[in-house]
Parts: structure tokens; C-alpha cells; sequence
């Protein structure tokens, strides 16, 4: 059946909420709630969304959450003084920067102050040097949420050939040593890669996280691959949701409700017939990053206090 093919993150990010869930009420007999402390810089409206929904997860799971915001124009000292502050404070256990940074501020100065140990992004050099070496400690949700998707979906990696498309520090970068790890022949493609669908119809693990809306097409992809798409794009014009979903009368009715649909960087549509398994965007990837943070912010505090 079709929706066999379908590799639903949300059923496996509620999972991994539910353990969490238990490592919360666990800890909390112990005396410890775990805390997350979000720093939000600037008024980029998806920034807010998403630092809300991080928010609103840890409320749900009994986790302590804070944000603080600072202006655009917030002067590099005062940035920086606020990452030492959430790093000496004992209460604190995860320090969560927003991306992107306002062009004024140097975002790897920024992220190097926040402490390695409460580090839940994953992005300090410190986690990326324990990641490269294969002892991983805080690892990036977003590629570790899709290892966890392939996991418990039982898809084998081992010996087989992945692609990566995109090298992002945030996505490619890791997803692609994590694959390494797992023992899968990897290949990483960026924008200069000549001839992108030579190399991606290789895989049999196709991992896309471009930011290119539908870049990646039915010719992109060999029979029977399993395909993971990290892309997100908002639809707002109704002919491409017709070009991009032909006849899809629920996206079409999300439309005309919402006014945009979301959309990723493979062509769904047109890819789904070859694909052996496929993430659908929404209710793919993207409930699967917030869950692993959610995890990161756990170990993290379990590291630090050392329970
Ligand atoms: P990025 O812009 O930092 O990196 C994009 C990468 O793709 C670059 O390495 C670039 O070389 C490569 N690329 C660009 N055009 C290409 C092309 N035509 N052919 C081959 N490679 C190309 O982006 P990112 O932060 O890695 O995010 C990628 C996408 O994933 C975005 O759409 C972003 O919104 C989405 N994202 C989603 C989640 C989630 O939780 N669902 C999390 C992070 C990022």
C-alpha cells in the first residue's frame, strides 16, 4: 500500500517524547528538572515560531524552559554577557542559541562562549570534534532525529550507499558523519556538484537538506531508494500547489483554508512512485528535531549533574 512508503516523523518523535517523558518524572524523583534556556536575538518571524514551539514542548514534558530576547542591534558584549551568565547558572542545563543571528553578530564567536556541557544544539566546536571522532556527547538534533527515524523504522544502513545532499554545519555536515559512523558509504553533494542526479540516483539512503524547493525530481532518484527530505518551504501561490501536488485535494483544501502549504526540497509527488520510503513534509523531519532536543536537553542535564 502507498502509505506504507510514508515514514511518518511525527509517530517516531512522539515516541521519543514518551521516553522522555519517563526520564523527566525520573529525574524529578530525584530533585532534578531539567531546564533549557533559549536565546532569541531579533525579530525574524520564523525564529519566534520555532523558540515557541521549543518552548511550549518542554512545558508539555514537565521541563523548565526560559527565553530571553535581546534586540537586533543588541551590542556584541551584551550577547555575549548573557551566554556567560546562562553558562554559570547552576539551574541552567541547556543553552539553545535561535539561528539565523542578525548580520551584526559573529555567529561562531557566539556560539563558541556557550559551555560544550550545555551545548544542546550540538554546534560548539568541542561537540563537532567529539562527533568527527565517533564519541559523540551532544550531537545536532535535526541529523540525529533522522538516524533515530532510520533506526526505529528498521532501515539498515550499514554497508549500504548514502547520499547526502547539502553541507551545511547544521544538517549536511553531521547527518553525513553520522552516517559514516553507522557504516553506510557516504557521499556529501553541495551546490558545485556537477551533475547532481548522476550522484544522488547512487543512493540507496537519500538524505536532502539543499533548501531548494522541489530540487530534487523523480530523475534524482534510483527505484527503491529511501529518501529523507529536511527541506521546508511555504507554498502562498495556488498554481504551484497545483504544479507541485497535482489532484492532492487535502493540500489543495490546506490551501484555501491557510492561504500556504509547506513543501520540502524533494518533489514528493513525482518522487513517491520510486521511492521505497519516503518523509513527507509536514509530519517528516520537523517533529523530530524539537523531540531530540527535548532528549539533549535530558542527557545534558544528567551529564552535568552527573545523575
Ligand atoms: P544551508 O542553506 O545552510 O545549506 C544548504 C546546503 O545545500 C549548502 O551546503 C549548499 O551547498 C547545498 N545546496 C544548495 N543548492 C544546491 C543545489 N542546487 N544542489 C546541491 N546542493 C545544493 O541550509 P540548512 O540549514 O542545511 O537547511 C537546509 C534545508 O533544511 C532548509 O530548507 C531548511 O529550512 C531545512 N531545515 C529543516 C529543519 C527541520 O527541522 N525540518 C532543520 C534544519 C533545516
Amino acid at each position: 500500500m502507498e502509505s506504507d512508503k510514508i515514514l511518518s516523523g511525527k509517530k517516531v518523535a512522539d515516541e521519543i517524547r514518551t521516553e522522555v517523558a519517563h526520564e523527566v518524572s525520573e529525574l524529578a524523583g530525584r530533585g532534578v528538572t531539567p531546564r533549557l534556556d533559549v536565546v532569541l536575538i531579533g525579530d525574524d518571524p520564523a525564529s519566534k515560531v520555532y523558540v515557541g514551539s521549543k518552548a511550549r514542548a518542554c512545558d508539555r514534558l514537565g521541563m523548565v524552559s526560559h527565553t530571553h530576547r535581546l534586540p537586533a542591534d543588541v551590542a556584541r558584549e551584551e550577547a555575549l554577557d548573557l551566554v556567560k551568565a546562562l553558562n554559570a547558572d547552576p539551574e541552567v542545563d541547556g543553552i539553545l542559541v535561535q539561528l539565523p543571528l542578525p548580520p551584526s553578530l559573529d555567529t561562531h564567536e557566539i556560539l563558541d562562549a556557550v559551555d560544550p556541557a550545555k551545548d544542546v544544539d550540538g554546534f560548539h566546536p568541542v561537540n563537532v570534534g567529539l562527533l568527527q571522532q565517533g564519541r559523540p556527547r551532544l550531537v545536532p538534533c535535526t541529523p540525529s532525529g533522522i538516524m533515530e527515524l532510520l533506526r526505529r523504522k528498521g532501515i539498515a544502513v550499514e554497508g549500504r550507499r548514502a547520499v547526502v545532499v547539502g553541507r551545511s554545519d547544521i544538517v549536511g555536515k553531521p547527518m553525513a558523519m553520522l552516517l559514516l559512523h553507522a557504516h553506510a558509504t557516504v557521499t556529501v553533494c553541495h551546490s558545485r556538484t556537477r551533475d547532481l542526479a548522476a550522484v544522488t540516483r547512487q543512493a540507496e539512503i537519500l538524505i536532502v537538506a539543499a533548501g531548494r524547493r522541489a530540487l530534487i525530481g523523480a530523475d534524482h532518484v534510483a527505484e527503491g531508494a529511501v529518501v529523507v527530505d529536511v527541506g521546508m518551504h511555504r507554498v502562498t501561490v495556488a498554481e504551484e500547489v497545483e504544479q507541485l501536488f497535482p489532484g492532492d485535494e487535502g493540500r489543495r483544501r490546506r490551501f484555501e483554508e491557510k492561504g500556504s502549504v509547506l513543501t520540502g526540497d524533494v518533489d514528493f509527488t513525482r518522487v513517491l512512485p520510486r521511492a521505497a520510503r519516503i518523509t513527507p513534509v509536514p509530519g517528516g523531519v520537523g517533529p523530530l528535531t524539537i523531540a531530540r532536543l527535548m532528549a539533549n536537553t535530558v542527557a545534558a542535564a544528567r551529564q552535568r549533574r552527573g545523575v
